[in-house]
């Protein structure tokens, strides 16, 4: 039985060969390789992303996600709902469903473990050093803000969420409310 720190380092590694030099993630294959599909809920129930065991297949799951956020938001909204399937299997079977929202939720300690799962997947730590190593940047300096926006662009995540990545890697990034 893998601990979760170890479920958590098997999936960063798995999600940093996922990147290439122009490329990051595409996390909806990534999705495949756990058995888990990816749709767009077209009738606007789904307020951010929620996941279900599918119907048809036993060990299968299938994530729901708002298609009018930006692509960004819906990354880590797939990422994160993966990251239940990945951490909290048996939530999802006995809940039937988890959703952010409402009594689908599951307790703070799993949504936040979720939260740090899909910042991992969508920035693994091997990828950004590599990065930050490519634009010359240390740990003991400023990030600039021009940095963090390149960064985002390669990592397609959101400014607050990139941010929040490289100051848990011990970056120093300054004077932002996030
Ligand atoms: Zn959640």
């Amino acid at each position: 039985m893998n601990t979760t720190q170890e479920r958590m380092q098997t999936t960063e590694a798995a999600a940093a060969r996922m990147f290439s030099d122009d490329a990051c993630i595409d996390i909806i294959p990534f999705c495949n390789k756990y058995n888990v599909k990816c749709f767009f809920d077209d009738e606007g129930t789904v307020k951010n992303a929620n996941i279900m065991p599918s119907d048809d297949a036993q060990g299968q799951f299938k994530i729901y996600v708002n298609p009018n956020h930006s692509k960004q938001r819906i990354r880590f909204s797939i990422a994160h709902e993966l990251s239940h399937r990945i951490l909290h299997e048996e939530e999802i079977l006995k809940k039937g469903r988890v959703d952010r929202q409402s009594a689908q939720s599951l307790d703070l300690k799993k949504e936040k473990e979720a939260d740090k799962l899909a910042a991992r997947i969508l920035m693994p730590k091997q990828v950004v050093l590599e990065k930050m190593h490519q634009l010359s940047l240390q740990k003991d300096e400023t990030v600039p803000e021009s940095a963090v926006q390149s960064l985002c662009e390669y990592f397609q995540v959101s400014f607050p969420a990139m941010i929040i990545r490289l100051r848990n890697l011990g970056y120093y990034v300054s004077h932002h409310s996030y």
